[in-house]
């Protein structure tokens, strides 16, 4: 009798902790992988660099050349993703007038976005981005033909096909495909869309920049179609002098919410893209130059870079020409359009899994001072999809989350003897279909 109880107590208990435990992998996302066709990314770069010209002060009347025609083709473009999977996005022209170093009298900066809104959770935002607009050697030479092929139809033409190929899938989330526009001139269409979602208060968990997707040939001679980088502040831009003095004595230089966004996407893109292997940049983007992504990190908003890893400086910001048989100019027989696809398919895999992932933890807190165990606690989430929650630790040295523990719907754990001066920790939250928000480091360093 005695044994019989035993018995069945352990297949009871065995089974109702297997069933709390949510899968580790979701196979749509090899789907989503695969989807992203080179073929349509080639055809939508052809109809950009077409455009003669995509400078920001260039013609607006013409429907055939300058940036009003291609920003009218790019709206036109999300309409018809829009009409083929029953009117899924919203498409929207934001727009201000901007002035400045290289925009001298007052002109209109219109960048077009589409909205596919989450099921359960709308206002949770995360967005795609790449850019309209082009350049050649004169950034105010607004006249000459600039292909910007790579420099940004690659990104640009990524965002639609990554749009075509999410918009037959449902999630939780909102994923919102960016074109920005003025970004040669200093980067005026995402300081505009970003001002535009702070007044409509989008809570923006992640801005996935694309921009130079489609360059395998670097000037260094290196050749290579399976790597990408991903660059990420390390410590928050619009971190405060008081959150940067508890950063001290707490931690955090390496655990900005850009900085787990980038782990994050490492994780997914090397788990679901094939052939893919993503170098992590520790800083927020090339040295001196600057991309999309951070006037949303100027606002506080969880957002990265990802480009090519080998670059080609003849090719970018260059008027098309042949110097002693060398040729400068970014034009079109220079974009790989499989790289251009596979790194849309990283965008793909990487916003997939964030849609349909819980928020990440909120107001998560660690203590454990001169004790031997260490204690994380945060909020609770509301989702309707949320599972319960994963507990991360790595030594300070190590670039990824190493060590991780499944704890359940609970909203503290403590982690016995494991001291918390030796490492740096973090929560997740996990969906019931196993899709797990990025890390969340504790504190303001780390909030999301
Ligand atoms: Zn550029």
């Amino acid at each position: 009798m005695i044994r019989i109880i035993v018995f069945t107590f352990f297949v009871f208990s065995s089974l109702s902790l297997t069933a709390q435990v949510p899968p580790s992998e979701d196979l749509r996302l090899y789907d989503i992988a695969s989807a992203s066709s080179s073929q349509r990314i080639e055809q939508d770069v052809v109809r950009l660099v077409n455009f003669g010209t995509r400078h920001s002060l260039s013609d607006t009347q013409s429907e055939s050349h300058g940036i009003g025609a291609a920003r009218r083709w790019i709206e036109a473009e999300f309409e018809t993703i829009s009409k083929d999977c029953g009117g899924c996005l919203e498409v929207l022209l934001i727009a201000d007038m901007a002035t400045g170093k290289r925009i001298p009298e007052p002109h209109e900066i219109v960048s077009v976005l589409a909205i596919q809104r989450g099921q359960s959770d709308p206002n949770r935002m995360l967005l795609m981005s790449g850019d309209i607009d082009s350049r050649v050697s004169d950034p105010m030479n607004s006249t000459s033909t600039s292909p910007g092929a790579n420099d940004n139809a690659s990104g640009m033409a990524g965002v639609l096909e990554a749009a075509r190929v999410l918009s037959r899938y449902k999630f939780a989330a909102s994923i919102v495909y960016a074109g920005l526009a003025g970004e040669e001139q200093g980067l005026y269409g995402g300081k505009i869309v970003v001002a535009h979602a702070q007044k409509e208060g989008w809570n923006i968990e992640a801005v996935l920049n694309n921009d130079m997707i489609g360059n395998i040939a670097g000037i260094n001679g290196v050749i290579d179609n399976h790597s990408a980088r991903i660059f990420s502040e390390g410590v928050r831009w619009a971190e405060t002098a008081e959150e940067a003095r508890q950063r001290y004595f707490t931690g955090g230089e390496v655990d900005s919410a850009s900085r787990n966004l980038a782990r994050f996407i490492k994780r997914v893109g090397e788990q679901y893209v094939s052939n893919l292997d993503l170098m992590m940049v520790y800083r927020l983007d090339r040295f001196g130059r600057g991309g999309h992504h951070r006037p949303f990190n100027e606002l506080g908003y969880p957002a990265v870079r990802i480009m090519e890893v080998n670059e080609h400086y003849d090719r970018q910001h260059q008027d098309i020409r042949n110097e002693q048989g060398q040729h400068f100019g970014d034009t079109i027989d220079y974009v790989d359009f499989d790289f251009a696809a596979k790194l849309t398919a990283l965008n793909a895999v990487s916003l997939a899994a964030l849609a349909w992932a819980p928020a990440p933890p909120a107001n998560v807190t660690i203590e454990g001072m001169v004790q031997a165990s260490t204690t994380l606690k945060w909020h609770m989430g509301e989702d309707e999809n949320l599972s319960g929650y994963r507990v991360y630790w790595r030594l300070t040295t190590e670039p990824e989350w190493t060590h991780s523990r499944w704890v359940g719907r609970v909203d503290h754990f403590t982690l016995k003897n494991i001291v918390i001066d030796n490492y740096l920790f973090g929560v997740a939250s996990v969906a019931m279909d196993g899709n797990e928000s990025p890390v969340v480091f504790p504190g303001p360093a780390g909030a999301f």
